[in-house]
């Protein structure tokens, strides 16, 4: 459906759960509470909501969280939104430490693609960031994705300090492995200090010292904002998701929904609508529900580029509890 400023949103990205394995620093700091699961969505209520939307005219779905994969039966839950008629993409990010276990039935379920995050080559600085991640498993987790022919991104956030010594390094597995690589710049949001961010300008110009053919990529390569490079004649892509350095919120085609229910339309602004009282009512209800709060979507976001939170309402949760 169009939302009041004209934009066209096809797109949800849906949590499944905010617990994690892990506990990457700007996202979900270690101390956090657990939310109970008696407060978390269903799998029935996570479907019901993606068929409604469906009818809305939702037809890409990402399941994230948290860790999509410490949910059990994850891989069912994707195989039922697949399934749902109007829904042309599933796709899933995840930190993929355990992801391994999950491909081979994910590559039957047909899943249109997997985004695998990670900031860091190097080992220590792996579990560093993570808090208690183990570098091998993504790693084996990035190989076998790209290997078995699903759709695989390699999602990196640059850090002043942590990996800006790293990039090309990171961006040379996109064409070992003939996948994107896309760099995201970090947003002030939750657990984040955007202050040490690093601009995907300054991004470009490292990779450009290395691949002085890089040149820009007008295709589509995904649901969203990214903004592609490539090399002539090589497999594999660079993306930039700018997220703070370069406004993209007349194009956001996207909305959010919580673990607990709420659909968020803007990733900035704490501003939801909580969908579980409709979910004891009609379908006809739920509907009008997310009908409203997607036609009142914010015209744009307001953080600064250093970072500052431009509004009162500004998001306050962490990332792990929105969604990414
Ligand atoms: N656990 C999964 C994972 O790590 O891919 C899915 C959820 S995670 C919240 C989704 C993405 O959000 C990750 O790539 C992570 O690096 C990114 N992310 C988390 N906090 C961020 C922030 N403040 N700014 C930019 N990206 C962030
Ligand atoms: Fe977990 Fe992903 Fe957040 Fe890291 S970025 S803490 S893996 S949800």
């Amino acid at each position: 459906m169009t939302d009041k400023h004209g934009r066209k949103i096809e797109y949800m990205r849906v949590s499944i759960t905010d617990r994690c394995d892990l506990r990457c620093k700007y996202c979900m700091p270690e101390g956090i509470e657990k939310v109970s699961m008696s407060k978390i969505l269903t799998y029935e209520d996570l479907i019901r909501i993606c068929r409604v939307s469906a009818d809305l005219g939702i037809s890409r779905i990402k399941i994230t969280g948290g860790e999509p994969f410490v949910r059990l039966g994850c891989c069912d839950l994707i195989r039922s939104i697949k399934a749902i008629d109007g829904i042309e993409q599933v796709t899933v990010t995840t930190n993929g430490q355990t992801l391994e276990r999950y491909i081979d039935e994910l590559k039957d379920i047909g899943i249109d693609g997997i985004n695998i995050s990670l900031d860091t080559l190097d080992p220590e600085k792996f579990r560093y960031i993570t808090g208690r991640g183990e570098l091998e498993k993504t790693l084996r987790s990035i190989k076998l994705s790209a290997e078995s022919g699903i759709k695989t991104k390699i999602n990196t956030v640059p850090q002043r300090g942590f990996n800006d010594d790293e990039i090309t390094d990171i961006a040379e597995l996109a064409f070992r492995y003939g996948i994107d690589v896309r760099f995201i710049e970090l947003m002030p949001v939750g657990a984040a200090d955007a202050g040490t961010g690093l601009s995907n300008v300054e991004i470009l110009e490292t990779l450009r010292k290395k691949w002085s053919d890089l040149e820009a990529d007008g295709s589509v390569h995904g649901n969203g904002p990214a903004v592609y490079y490539k090399r002539a004649g090589v497999k594999g892509g660079i993306g930039f998701i700018s997220a703070m350095h370069g406004k993209f919120c007349a194009y956001c085609n996207r909305v959010r929904l919580t673990s607990q229910g709420q659909l968020k339309p803007c990733l900035y602004y704490d501003t939801v609508t909580d969908l579980i009282p409709f979910l004891k009512r009609s379908d006809y209800e739920l509907r009008k529900a997310i009908r409203e709060a997607i036609m009142n979507k914010p015209e744009a976001h307001c953080f600064s580029e250093t970072g500052k939170k431009g509004a009162d309402n500004a998001e306050h949760r962490l990332m792990s509890q929105i969604g990414g």
